[in-house]
């Protein structure tokens, strides 16, 4: 099978192929490290993973690369403000490399634990300050930059003719004014910093010699550019990131790469995924809404009911979560759980029939098709949701869809056999008093009329073994016989 996927460069889905004799190049902007990534940063990945583990399910060969920012991403968007890793150093009293470090470690870790592949190249800004320089001094020799004294290199977007095509604005459209902050000295507004020049006073603990001052470093949208052609040349084949970094990161790493290389596109294949909000909300500290993965877990959850809820929405469409969509994914996740663990444990033999074999191809293909139809999850998992429910033999409704799990990375071989055996050996799994503990929240539950959580949470109870049995002094737990 071939992928389709939907490119913001040309606002149409199109045909991935893999280049010729060699991996076809796969860019992912990655995280800031200046703190804990949350689920608006892990709906992201997943999406990404879900591309990587399609393409890689299709054939095709490849060459992830993602950096990792631990320089230069100011606290605004355009060029003023704070960096945002002298920041976070400064509120957790360590030094920006260890700052740095310790965000990145959690986020591989964390990601480790919703089933995301690693790239295969990890890179970081820090590492390619010489590359960054380099870029920098090519643009101000080909006249594409100019200097704002006191301030830094800044790169003049009116010399490029196409600048902003890929968020198909006009550079004259623009109004400064829109910005919060503005820099003086600026020719147009949608001109950026390449280069910047510490302030007076500002002590940053990252600074680099350049032409420009001696305590200086780079622009962020610069070290995609350096990373990205370094790692996979020109053209880069797939490069993605949040549809937020469309109008100004992305747009920018297009102006600068294609100003330095004189070549275009410096990408093929443009994929951005869209945002998730919490409550109909945007995540904010504000609002104590930006939850990461502990939280989910604190609440009875697991990391891939969490990936389920992810895969259950298009990458393109918003998400908006809730506590609540989220017990339902989990709900859904774990029924899946319990009828694989039986599928894989009844040994019912049957003939191999031809009328089977092309039924269990059919729902293959469904699968594939939506998957590979701009990676549409949602129907993938109503396909996998159909092969349960079909009447193919037990054993061939577990092969089929753990095969097309390489794809969803729900990790259903390793969960749905932990859960067979803990229901065929009746393990107690209630040492800890978990049966009784998800019970008590449940009556509260109850008593709130939450019975959504209600009803998850005897899904949960149910999960672990148990039944809720009532008796004259209210609901009990009973381990259940299989
Ligand atoms: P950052 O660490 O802020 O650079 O973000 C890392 C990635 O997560 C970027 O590709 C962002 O676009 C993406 N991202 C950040 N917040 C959200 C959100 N609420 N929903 C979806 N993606 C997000
Ligand atoms: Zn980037």
């Amino acid at each position: 099978m071939q992928l389709h996927l939907y490119n913001t460069a040309s606002k149409k889905k199109e045909l991935i192929v893999q280049p010729e004799g060699r991996p076809l190049g796969i860019y992912s902007c990655g995280i800031t490290a200046y703190d804990y990534a949350h689920l608006g940063n892990w709906r992201h990945y997943v999406m990404d993973d879900l591309l990587i583990r399609t393409l890689k399910y299709d054939g095709y060969t490849l060459k992830h690369v993602q950096n990792v920012t631990d320089v230069g991403h100011l606290t605004s968007d355009a060029d003023t403000g704070e960096d945002k890793l002298e920041k976070g150093a400064r509120r957790e009293g360590t030094s920006v490399y260890d700052v740095a470090r310790k965000f990145e470690r959690y986020f591989y870790e964390t990601g480790d634990k919703l089933n995301i592949i690693r790239p295969d190249v990890v890179t970081r800004a820090t590492e390619y300050i010489q590359q960054q320089l380099q870029i920098a001094v090519a643009l101000e020799e080909k006249g594409f930059a100019y200097l704002i004294p006191g301030d830094g290199l800044y790169f003049d977007t009116s010399k490029v003719a196409n600048y902003g095509a890929l968020a198909g604005f006009k550079p004259e459209g623009l109004q400064e004014g829109a910005r919060v902050e503005k820099v003086a000295g600026k020719r147009y507004p949608t001109d950026f910093a390449v280069w910047k020049l510490e302030k007076p006073g500002e002590n940053r603990q990252m600074v680099w010699p350049s032409p420009w001052g001696e305590r200086s470093f780079p622009g962020w949208h610069l070290e995609c550019v350096a990373m990205s052609l370094d790692q996979l040349g020109q053209p880069v084949d797939i490069h993605t990131g949040g549809v937020d970094h469309i109008p100004v990161h992305h747009t920018n790493e297009i102006a600068q790469a294609e100003a330095y290389t004189g070549r275009t596109p410096f990408v093929r294949v443009w994929v951005h995924g869209n945002f998730m909000r919490i409550d109909g909300q945007k995540m904010s500290k504000s609002l104590g809404n930006i939850y990461r993965l502990e939280d989910v877990l604190e609440r009875g959850f697991t990391p891939m009911g969490l990936r389920y809820l992810f895969l259950m929405s298009h990458y393109r469409h918003e998400l908006n979560f809730t506590w609540e969509s989220l017990a339902a994914a989990q709900t859904a996740y774990d029924r899946l759980l319990r009828s694989l663990a039986q599928d894989g444990r009844t040994r019912e033999s049957g003939m191999v029939t031809q009328e089977r074999l092309d039924k269990a191809q059919e729902y293959r293909e469904k699968f594939l098709a939506a998957i590979n139809d701009d990676l549409n999850s949602s129907a993938g998992l109503a396909v996998i949701n159909q092969i349960l429910k079909s009447n193919l033999l037990p054993q061939e409704r577990y092969d089929l869809i753990l095969d097309l799990d390489d794809i969803l990375g729900l990790d259903l071989r390793r969960q749905s056999t932990l859960l067979g055996r803990a229901e065929q050996l009746e393990v107690v799994l209630d040492d800890d008093g978990e049966a009784q503990r998800l019970l008590d929240e449940r009556t509260q539950a109850r008593a709130n009329k939450d019975f959504a959580r209600a009803d998850f949470l005897r899904e949960r109870i149910e999960a672990l073994g148990y039944q809720i049995i009532d008796t004259p002094t209210g609901a009990k737990v009973q381990k259940r016989r299989v």
